[in-house]
């Protein structure tokens, strides 16, 4: 039998212990918090800072192959990790996803467009990338940004550039240009240890307040949008040697062309969808890559709306359980505190797309 380390034992982790089971692996947490999301379901976990040297060589010493949940590991541990069993997906994708400048280069060297972009360490170069753009873009934090947070929108003079340095400069910057976009899409992927891919459908994504709301599919995009984003994760993917699942989002410009906005080297929020509407789901595709397993069918049997429940959202939990179609998948936390992700439902069907955008 094979065990997998878990980097991260939210709710990521959680639903890949899940799939994990199911195919016989078993699953080792390294998460400082006990009783976190996914030790809840896992065999074990080891309960220790991702960068604690002795909780890392106490998972390699259980694991036969490692992966994680969230892009925020410390590349020194995954790094540590790796010269003694295999890490997936590679160190590498890692260091790209982690600062918003590096992954705009790296994705710039792959061939795909980007918004442009300025890094800023100062106010001053602030008040220069601003007029560069006319006075409008999005300035967010190079590091550790994640459901809006730590951005700031300048929507057509640039003013007030000075007081929003102050506000979010103790850190290092990027304003990035803003892109006038119809809507949001994404891809989740993956590619197998033997370089094989596939991809899932990609879904339209509609956020509140920073944070993902839904995922529709199919995407209201042509066929040329979908072939592009396909050959976007393709060409990621491999340029990166990657082994396990990603999610690359894109904003859709009016005339149909695709600008990455940002790639999540991990199973995604917006591929939740794919454990209801598809026979193998995001997490256990990305079990199947990462144990050297053959990648499973991406097809979508069905069109389905996910729905994150977000803090007090869980009080509809009774309505959810009662809908037809409807699949309910809860994340063991005890809190519902504001913008805390609970759990999400996903509605198999076109008709209640329109039920779920009532909401
Ligand atoms: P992010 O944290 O980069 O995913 O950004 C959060 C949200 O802000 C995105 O989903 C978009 O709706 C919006 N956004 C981010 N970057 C840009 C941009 N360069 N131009 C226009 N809208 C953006």
């Amino acid at each position: 039998m094979i065990t997998l380390g878990i980097i991260g034992g939210g709710q990521l982790g959680r639903m890949l212990a899940m799939a994990a089971a199911r195919l016989n692996v078993r699953t080792v947490i390294l998460e400082p918090q006990a009783d976190c999301p996914a030790a809840q379901v896992a065999n074990r976990q080891i309960t220790a800072a991702y960068d604690d040297e002795a909780g890392l060589d106490a998972l390699a010493a259980a694991c036969d192959v490692v992966t994680y949940e969230f892009e925020n590991v410390p590349v020194s541990a995954a790094t540590r990790l790796a010269r003694s069993l295999p890490v997936y997906p590679p160190p590498k994708a890692l260091e790209v996803a982690q600062d918003r400048v590096t992954e705009k280069r790296f994705l710039n060297a792959c061939g795909l467009e980007t918004a442009r972009f300025h890094p800023i360490d100062s106010a001053e170069e602030l008040v220069t990338a601003l007029a560069d753009f006319g006075g409008k873009g999005v300035l967010k934090t190079r590091r550790f940004g994640y459901d809006g947070k730590g951005q700031h929108v300048f929507r057509e003079d640039g003013k007030d550039a000075a007081a929003v340095y102050e506000r979010l400069g103790a850190v290092p910057l990027i304003l990035e240009s803003f892109i006038g976009f119809d809507r949001e899409i994404s891809i989740i992927a993956a590619r197998g240890t033997n370089g094989a891919f596939a991809a899932f459908d990609p879904a339209e994504n509609v956020h509140r307040n920073g944070i993902l709301h839904t995922s529709t599919v199919p995407a209201t995009i042509d066929t040329a949008a979908r072939q592009s984003a396909n050959a976007a994760a393709k060409a990621i993917l491999e340029t990166l040697d990657y082994v396990g699942v990603i999610g690359v989002e894109f904003f859709v410009r009016p005339d149909g062309s695709l600008v990455v906005n940002e790639i999540a080297p991990r199973v995604h929020n917006s591929g939740h969808w794919t454990e209801a509407a598809c026979v193998i789901s995001q997490f256990e595709q990305h079990i199947r890559a990462v144990c050297d397993l053959p990648l499973g069918d991406t097809s979508r049997h069905s069109d389905a709306v996910m729905q994150n429940l977000i803090g007090d959202d869980i009080h509809d939990l009774p309505r959810w359980l009662q809908e037809p179609r409807t699949l309910v998948h809860l994340y063991g936390k005890d809190e519902a505190r504001p913008g805390r992700k609970m759990g999400h439902v996903t509605t198999l069907g076109q008709a209640l797309r329109r039920m779920s955008q009532d909401c």
